[in-house]
């Protein structure tokens, strides 16, 4: 069964208990995530409820899709899994299971920056989830630090949860090709996460190296406590968008805010804020950078 229809919230019910009173534990620009119990098993979920006004059936389609494709493919440790889906005549419901530790950006607010060693442990993580949408042929489209989930509250534990695929795009299998981008998802993109390429194009074409920009600049924000293209932390999409397709390269060596950084760490830097797209590091090869295998290495050994 794909998408259960439904006149009215009562199958939804039927199978899980959601706390529609509690405050949300999450809200995005589409969905509101709330907090519920499957009731066949008692575990915990997080039910995404999405206001059809909000989005297209097309959209919605996608992100079940990928979410569909992600499954069949037997998930992955680092992804956020879909359980279950359902309509009703206002509303669509997505179903996950629940990821309690929070958003890392509210972790990133809280901690200011992360040590190298806590850094490339996450981010290894995020890059491994990579490496597998992409060998799907499933591009993310929406990576920033609102949708990389911590599992649990206590950092040294946590793992990385990817959640929100309402931007994916998963490659059409006939023909291989990007399945054409319509205006809304063009302006869903997040601006300050977005490559050159994106911006740029009158009609962009999402692949995952817009993926690998978007987690250079995450790891700039982690290592430094500061957006790249945005150094005094109140500037507007607009002047944002200027400045990465200006071709201005981030504060990294000699800079204030970055000279604590290792050498390994800028050369990472610097191969994902890479404006070529044909030039920028992929998820398989980060996962093979001295920077991320030596820096965990360190890090289980001291573990
Ligand atoms: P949108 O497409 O509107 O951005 P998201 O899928 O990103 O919606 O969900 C919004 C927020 O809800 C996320 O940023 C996160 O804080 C929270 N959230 C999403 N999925 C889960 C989950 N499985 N468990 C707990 N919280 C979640
Ligand atoms: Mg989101």
């Amino acid at each position: 069964r794909l998408l259960q229809e439904m006149s009215d919230q009562t199958e939804l019910s039927t199978r899980y208990e959601v706390d529609w009173d509690e405050g949300p534990l999450g809200v995005g620009a589409f969905g509101t995530v709330y907090w519920g119990v499957d009731k066949k098993t008692g575990e915990p979920v997080a039910l995404k409820k999405i206001p059809k006004e909000l989005t297209d059936e097309e959209a919605f389609l996608r992100e079940m899709t990928a979410l569909m494709h992600i499954q069949k493919a037997g998930g992955h440790p680092y992804i956020c899994s879909l359980r279950d889906c359902y309509a009703d005549g206002q509303h669509y419901y997505l179903i996950f299971d629940l990821v309690s530790g929070g958003e890392m950006f509210d972790h990133l607010v809280d901690q200011g920056s992360y040590s190298e060693r806590d850094a490339a442990r996450l981010v290894r993580e995020v890059a491994s989830a990579l490496a597998f949408l992409h060998g799907l042929g499933t591009t993310h489209g929406d990576l920033k630090p609102e949708n990389l989930m911590l599992s649990t509250k206590n950092p040294s534990d946590a793992c990385i949860k990817l959640v929100d695929f309402g931007c994916a795009l998963v490659e059409d299998e006939d023909n291989g090709k990007a399945v054409e981008e319509d205006e809304n998802t063009v302006a869903a993109f997040t601006v300050a996460y977005c490559p050159p390429e994106i911006l740029r194009a009158e009609d962009p074409t999402m692949s995952p190296a817009m993926d690998m920009w978007a987690l250079g600049v995450i790891l700039y924000i982690m290592l430094t406590g500061i957006h790249p293209f945005d150094l005094r932390g109140d500037s507007s999409d607009e002047e944002i968008e200027k400045t990465i397709l200006s071709g201005k390269k981030p504060p990294l060596k000699n800079s204030s805010i970055a000279y604590h950084l290792s050498d390994s760490a800028i050369d990472i830097i610097e191969k994902l804020i890479e404006p070529d797209p044909s030039k920028r590091l992929t998820a398989d090869e980060m996962l093979e950078h001295p920077w991320v295998i030596g820096t965990t290495a360190s890090s289980d050994a001291m573990t």
